[in-house]
C-alpha cells in the first residue's frame, strides 16, 4: 500500500499518454502526425521546457468533447489512486481550449463529470484550480476569468503557467486583483525557470498562498526565511525538474536542502505523461536517490495535506493526516 498523499501541482492535459491520446484522436477524426503509440512515445523525449510545451499543445488538438475531458479526468484519478492519492487539486488551461474553439463549459463540465464522483469512483477528493498561460496577454487572462464566472462553484482558484522567462508575475496583477475578489485562492509557478525575485513578486503582487515550483528560491536566503517563516508551501517536481532540465541530475535536487532549511515541501508530478512518473514514482525517486529517510517522506506526506485548500472541511484533513501518522513503510 503506497504512503496516503495529496497531490497539489498536476497539470490535468499533461497526464493525456499516448494511448488515450490515440484513442480520443480516433474518435474525433483528428489526425496525428505520429505512425502509432511507439513513435508518439519517441516524441516524449524532449530537451527542453519550450519543446515539451509545443507537443503538449498539439496533443490537446485530441481533446473535443466533455467526454473526453470526463475519460481524462478518469484516467488520471484511476492512476493517482493507485499511487497513494487521496486528494487532488488539478490544474487546467482553458486559455488552449478556448483557443481551439473548445468553450470553457465543455472543458469544466467535461472535467466535472469525472471530479464530481470521483470520491465514489476513485477515493479521491479533488477540487480544481484553472491556470492562467503567462505567455498569453493579461487582457486574454482576463477574459479568461469572466469566461468562468458561471462556473465558479466548480474552481476553487487560480494558477499561473507555460513558459515562465521575461513573464513576470506582475503583467497579471489586475486579473489575480479580481479572482480574489471573487474569493478564487491564489497559486503561481514562479522560480522554476525564472528567477528567485518572480517568487517574491508572486507574493507581493499576485498575494499567491502557495508557490508552484519555486526551487529557484535556493539562491536568496532571505527569501528562505521568508517563505520558512511565513510557511508559504512550495509544490516542487523532482522528475520534472530533471527532464526539463531545471536540475542536471536527480542526485543534485535542492529537496533535501529545503527539508533541511525548514520550507514547507511537497512533492508532486506535475505532467506524469510527459515526465517519467506519477506522484508515487516521484516519491520513490527522491527517497532512492537523494537519500530521504522514512521519516522525511512522512513529512512530504504531512505536508502535501497541510498545503492543501482544504480550509473548508478540517475534518477531512485530519483524517487524512492521521493516515499518513498511522501509515507503516514496509522496505520501500
Ligand atoms: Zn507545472
Amino acid at each position: 500500500m503506497p504512503l496516503p498523499k495529496a497531490e497539489l501541482h498536476l497539470h490535468v492535459e499533461g497526464t493525456l499518454e499516448p494511448e488515450l491520446a490515440f484513442e480520443l484522436a480516433a474518435r474525433n477524426a483528428v489526425e496525428l502526425p505520429y505512425a502509432d503509440t511507439d513513435d508518439l512515445r519517441k516524441a516524449y523525449a524532449f530537451e527542453d521546457l519550450q519543446s515539451f510545451l509545443n507537443l503538449y499543445y498539439e496533443l490537446m488538438a485530441v481533446l473535443r468533447t466533455e467526454r473526453d475531458f470526463e475519460d481524462l479526468a478518469n484516467a488520471y484519478l484511476e492512476r493517482a489512486a493507485a499511487q497513494g492519492v487521496r486528494h487532488a487539486e488539478i490544474f487546467f488551461d482553458p486559455q488552449a481550449h478556448i483557443a481551439r474553439g473548445v468553450p470553457m463549459g465543455t472543458v469544466v463540465e467535461g472535467l466535472w463529470r469525472a471530479l464530481g464522483r470521483s470520491e465514489d469512483s476513485h477515493g479521491v477528493s479533488t477540487q480544481l484550480i484553472m491556470c492562467f498561460l503567462r505567455d498569453e496577454s493579461a487582457d486574454s487572462a482576463m477574459e479568461t476569468l469572466r469566461a468562468a464566472e458561471p462556473y465558479l462553484d466548480r474552481i476553487v482558484g487560480v494558477g499561473l503557467d507555460s513558459a515562465e522567462v521575461g513573464h513576470p508575475p506582475a503583467k497579471f496583477r489586475e486579473v489575480y486583483e479580481a479572482a480574489a475578489a471573487l474569493g478564487l485562492r491564489r497559486v503561481a509557478h514562479a522560480g522554476e525557470e525564472g528567477p528567485p525575485e518572480y517568487i517574491t513578486e508572486a507574493l507581493d503582487v499576485l498575494g499567491i498562498e502557495r508557490v508552484d515550483h519555486g526551487l529557484r528560491c535556493m539562491e536568496d536566503p532571505a527569501l528562505v526565511e521568508r517563505l520558512v517563516r511565513e510557511r508559504v508551501p512550495l509544490t516542487l517536481c523532482p522528475l520534472s525538474n530533471v527532464r526539463l532540465r531545471a536540475v542536471d541530475v536527480l542526485a543534485e535536487h535542492p529537496l533535501p536542502a529545503m527539508l533541511d532549511a525548514g520550507l514547507l515541501c511537497t512533492v508532486n508530478s506535475d505532467d506524469p505523461a510527459y515526465f517519467g512518473g506519477y506522484v508515487a514514482d516521484n516519491f520513490h525517486a527522491v527517497h532512492d536517490t537523494l537519500g530521504l529517510s522514512t521519516e522525511r517522506m512522512r513529512e512530504l506526506a504531512r505536508n502535501s495535506f497541510l498545503a492543501s485548500f482544504l480550509d473548508h472541511d478540517e475534518e477531512r484533513r485530519a483524517r487524512y493526516l492521521a493516515e499518513v501518522d498511522a501509515y507503516e513503510f514496509t522496505g520501500n
